[in-house]
């Protein structure tokens, strides 16, 4: 890695870092209706290999890009300025350029295990990871939530995609064998413990290797159907919209908007319960919560789609205790929880229900909850 390094920049790097992908056990498309989330980071994380660079050039170059380097003065930085990939790094150098703080140049080497575009915020990590070593490369006093809140910026502001603040912040502060229950609202946050493993359970990560076109478009839609309910409701958010004032709430509201917002209601509460039985350490209990959550983003919220659909269903038909899509959904990845001894037996009644259904053929991979971003050396 390091003589990659030195290959690529001519130089040598002075530290490296690591920020990592997510799956959200429940509360999805909660983030941006200022509700609740559930996130666990993945074993899987992009690796940075870094020095700081003293004439103001921020250099980047991805094992998993498009084999270029991406050389830019820092001050030269606006959204639009960077085309790619390279826009989601130089994106946090921008932001934190314009949150007032002393950044300079910097040569940057990625490398990465998080599959991308596949739902697991591989967008995240790549910012998160950036955010993480100018912390400690221009001595930056940011916390963990002050990172992923920055990162969340320059993917929004900087890349254009209006995502919610989840992702980042799940790449910023999830800790090892903990689910990371937070207010989206006011970013409180507390580690709760996963470690299904304790009671002979694994996550099983399911990636369709499906991403759909309409995704982008659609989650545009649905997010500002929810900001009309709210409006409409004289809510700030749908998060301000108690589960039992739900069925008046829905009698009041134009139909094409009713299901979205039962959607919204509903899957707050299925996080609060969530979090509940992962405070008792009852892990399998979860299983229900997470199918009744990918039916409501199936049938309310109409985000999941044919791939996601089958692997729930032909994961729990084959013993798995719960499965939903995770991630903003027309494709992705799907989690299922599974007793350990069943786990191979999941995996491959999913394999052969896509095949026999013409799919693509799915990636599978086990996980436990891990450690968000931070310094390896
Ligand atoms: P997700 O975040 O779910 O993986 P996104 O579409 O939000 O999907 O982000 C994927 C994009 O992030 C990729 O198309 C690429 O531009 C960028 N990306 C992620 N990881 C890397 C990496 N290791 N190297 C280069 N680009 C990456
Ligand atoms: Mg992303």
């Amino acid at each position: 890695m390091s003589d990659d390094f030195q290959r690529i920049f001519g130089t040598a790097p002075t530290g490296v870092w690591a920020a990592p992908g997510r799956v959200n056990l429940i509360g999805e498309h909660t983030d941006y209706n200022e509700g609740f989330v559930l996130p666990i980071a993945l074993p899987h994380a992009v690796r940075l290999t870094a020095a700081p660079r003293s004439d103001g050039r921020l250099r980047l170059y991805s094992a998993q890009g498009d084999d270029t380097t991406t050389d830019v003065a820092v001050a030269e930085l606006a959204p639009g300025a960077v085309a790619g990939w390279a826009a989601y790094p130089a994106g946090v150098v921008w932001t934190l350029r314009e949150a007032g703080h002393r950044v300079g140049g910097a040569d940057l080497y990625f490398e990465s295990d998080v599959p991308t575009g596949a739902g697991l915020s591989s967008s995240a990590a790549l910012e998160v990871v950036v955010a993480a070593a100018y912390r400690d490369l221009y001595d930056l006093p940011l916390t963990q939530s002050e990172l992923g809140l920055l990162c969340q910026r320059a993917e929004n502001v900087f890349v254009g995609v209006p995502c919610g603040v989840m992702d980042q912040m799940a790449s910023a502060c999830c800790t090892d064998g903990n689910a990371l229950f937070m207010d989206t609202r006011d970013l409180s946050q507390r580690q709760v413990p996963f470690r299904p493993a304790e009671r002979g359970l694994e996550l099983l990560v399911i990636d369709t290797k499906v991403k759909h076109d309409l995704g982008d478009g659609a989650y545009a839609s649905v997010r500002s159907g929810c900001e009309r309910a709210a409006a409409l409701l004289g809510l700030r958010a749908l998060r301000d919209l108690p589960a039992e004032g739900l069925p008046a709430a829905l009698a009041e509201l134009p139909p094409e908007l009713a299901p979205v917002v039962r959607h919204v209601v509903t899957e707050d509460d299925r996080v609060l319960r969530a979090v509940e039985l992962l405070d008792k350490g009852e892990f399998g209990a979860l299983g229900p919560i997470l199918t009744a959550g990918h039916a409501s983003l199936r049938d309310d919220f109409k985000v999941s789609c044919a791939e996601t659909d089958l692997a729930v269903e032909a994961a729990v038909a084959a013993g798995a205790l719960g499965a939903r899509m995770t991630g903003g959904g027309f494709g992705g990845s799907v989690i299922a929880l599974v007793p350990a001894g069943v786990t191979a037996a999941v995996g491959d009644a999913v394999t052969a229900a896509f095949e026999r259904a013409g799919f693509r053929t799915p990636v599978l991979f086990t996980v436990a909850a891990s450690q968000g971003a931070g310094r390896l050396s």
